[in-house]
């Protein structure tokens, strides 16, 4: 039976009996999909006991009418948990999570200037913050994220580091609808013409992928990719970037995976991926 908790104290007065048993965390902001629920499956390999939240965090979003527009499908959501046998879902409201507005900020470096950083700011301010919260809330053992948000995986495994929470980080892969469009709970947003033509996304990082593959010249491959994703008008570039995975700076000779990573607007809705390349 899956248990739904809206309370700090009342999730944290259920986990005490658990304390001796492994305890497998997944945020969500919700809108689920397949992509959340392998999260939720790979979690529920590994830990005795799994924890999905769902809560869309208002400090993480930098304008306010994606945060307007944020799909919100939560009865269906606690459904597809429910189906899975998600142990616990955890669903705050703002005054729970915040009842006062945070003071302390975060400062990442290199790895919040570049991309989503960049393009967001205040963005992984707002993650950094809102994880913190959960993972001082929950105290799981292992945490669970997509390598869909690649920026935000490395921000939390920096997060996880720096501050000892001696949590296990599970990047898992990420999964695509069959025409290759990266699933994404804001998918829901594109209208049909636009729904058909996403998927130029994941096709423009496999030009850029092979591009490199055949050792083309970074740049090269960078050009070629945006000008395949600009004959399309509809899409309004963000970035087109092609760096090195860990650091999300340039390539050089101790890269060891690079990172291929896109940020389009595609009718208002943005819309990111991103491949990686073993070298
Ligand atoms: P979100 O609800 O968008 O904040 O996503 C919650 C978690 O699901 C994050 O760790 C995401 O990286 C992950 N996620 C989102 N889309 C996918 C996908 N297509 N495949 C795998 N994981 C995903």
């Amino acid at each position: 039976m899956t248990k739904i908790f809206y309370k700090i104290a009342d999730i944290q007065a259920y986990l005490l009996q658990f304390s001796y048993k492994q305890v497998g965390f997944v945020p969500t902001m919700g809108a689920l999909h397949a992509g959340h629920e392998s999260l939720i499956l790979a979690s529920k390999k590994q830990n005795d006991l799994t924890i999905c939240s769902i809560y869309v965090n208002p400090t993480q979003f930098n304008n306010p009418e994606d945060l307007k527009k944020y799909p919100r499908t939560l009865p269906e959501d606690i459904e597809k948990l429910e189906k899975i046998a998600c142990d616990i879902i955890f669903i705050p409201s703002n005054e729970e999570i915040y009842p006062k507005n945070p003071s302390l900020t975060f400062n990442f470096g290199n790895l919040e200037s570049v991309m989503e950083g960049k393009f967001r700011q205040g963005h992984f301010n707002g993650v950094a913050t809102v994880v913190s919260k959960l993972f001082h809330i929950i105290k799981p053992n292992r945490t669970y994220f997509g390598q869909k948000d690649l920026q935000q995986t490395q921000i939390i495994s920096l997060l996880i580091k720096d501050l000892s929470f001696g949590i296990e980080l599970i990047c898992c892969p990420t999964l695509r609808e069959k025409d290759g469009l990266a699933m994404s709970s804001r998918n829901l947003r594109l209208n049909p013409q636009h729904r058909n033509i996403a998927p130029r996304i994941y096709q423009a990082m496999l030009l850029a992928q092979e591009l490199v593959f055949s050792q083309k010249d970074i740049n090269f491959a960078k050009k070629q990719a945006i000008d395949f994703l600009s004959q399309e008008i509809n899409f309004v570039l963000d970035y087109f970037e092609i760096v090195d995975c860990q650091t999300l700076g340039e390539i050089n000779e101790q890269t060891e995976e690079i990172a291929i990573c896109v940020a389009a607007f595609l009718g208002g809705v943005r819309l990111i991926d991103n491949l990686l390349i073993k070298r």
